[in-house]
């Protein structure tokens, strides 16, 4: 059996349907709702295990946050992954998706021995879609991004499918290489009471800034090493509705002159 040994970089993000802003320091409020692993994260898990129950190999589950993003490891634990780590450190806060992903990239050298990275194609809370892209970019492996389907893999490549713009794209990747997988890749297993036990006691290796150094320039984590910068947040005002009653013989006409200006005096 040939072994294929992968990461899954995973984020935790808050319930995106609970969690509210802070208008007033234009940020999220994130004590405002429970953290859960980011959905798609879960795609690309499920696609790393899967990979690994038919070929054979490890599965490592990786993420930078704060010191309770290991509950989205050890969730990750129970759904089949192996080994899990966590990027947690001052030097790491404050990152944009450059320093996100020179931290995970550094990580990954220190790993070392891998064949595929697999992500989720983006994040509910950040949404960019830019980490995954960005990591393979800075560990100078390729990438394709958006995969629906994994149609073959052994040790030396893996041959996808994505789908953009309406066409169906039949794609190949050399390894070591990297995947950012849709929703619709598969269907996420959920863990049993058994496995979700037995993960409690998981080991979470944690990882600082000083432990990453022999690999990266620390220079560039974090704040400090991030190329930009978010200026203002502002949540667009929501319009609140206004009705008005159009009656007599000229309703239609005034109705038909009220659209033409709402919509800019066609
Ligand atoms: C100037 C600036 C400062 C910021 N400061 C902070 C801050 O202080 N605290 C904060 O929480 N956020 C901060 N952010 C947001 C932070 O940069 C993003 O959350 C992070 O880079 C991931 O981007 P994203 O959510 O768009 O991920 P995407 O690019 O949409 O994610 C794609 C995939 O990459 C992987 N991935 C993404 N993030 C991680 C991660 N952290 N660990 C493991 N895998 C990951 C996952 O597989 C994910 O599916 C800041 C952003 C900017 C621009």
């Amino acid at each position: 059996m040939e072994n294929l040994n992968i990461i899954v970089p995973m984020k935790e993000v808050p319930d995106i349907e609970k969690v509210h802003f802070d208008r007033e320091k234009g940020r999220i409020d994130r004590s405002s709702a429970t953290a859960e692993p980011n959905p798609f994260d879960l795609n690309a898990l499920e696609e790393a295990v899967k990979l690994k129950e038919e070929i054979g190999g490890t599965v490592t589950v990786i993420s930078m946050g704060p010191p309770q993003a290991e509950d989205t490891l050890k969730d990750a634990v129970a759904r089949g992954a192996d080994h899990a780590i966590l990027l947690t450190d001052k030097g790491f806060a404050g990152a944009d998706t450059w320093a996100t992903s020179y931290a995970l990239a550094t990580a990954i050298k220190k790993i070392d021995n891998y064949d595929l990275i697999v992500c989720g194609e983006k994040t509910v809370d950040g949404d960019t879609g830019q980490v995954g892209p960005e990591t393979a970019g800075i560990l100078n492996i390729p990438h394709i991004a958006y995969v629906n389907g994994v149609i073959k893999r052994n040790k030396k490549r893996i041959i996808v499918q994505t789908e953009l713009w309406g066409r169906t794209y039949k794609k190949e990747l050399k390894l070591p290489g990297l995947i950012t997988v849709t929703k619709d890749v598969n269907e996420p297993r959920l863990p049993s009471l058994n496995d979700k036990l037995k993960a409690r006691n998981a080991e979470v290796v944690k990882w600082g800034a000083n432990d990453l150094a022999e690999f990266g320039d620390k220079k560039h984590f974090g704040g400090r090493g991030s190329p930009t910068a978010v200026v203002k947040i502002e949540v667009p005002k929501e319009k609140g509705r206004k009705s008005k009653i159009f009656e007599g013989p000229d309703a239609v006409k005034n109705l038909v002159k009220q659209l033409r200006s709402d919509v800019g005096g066609i």
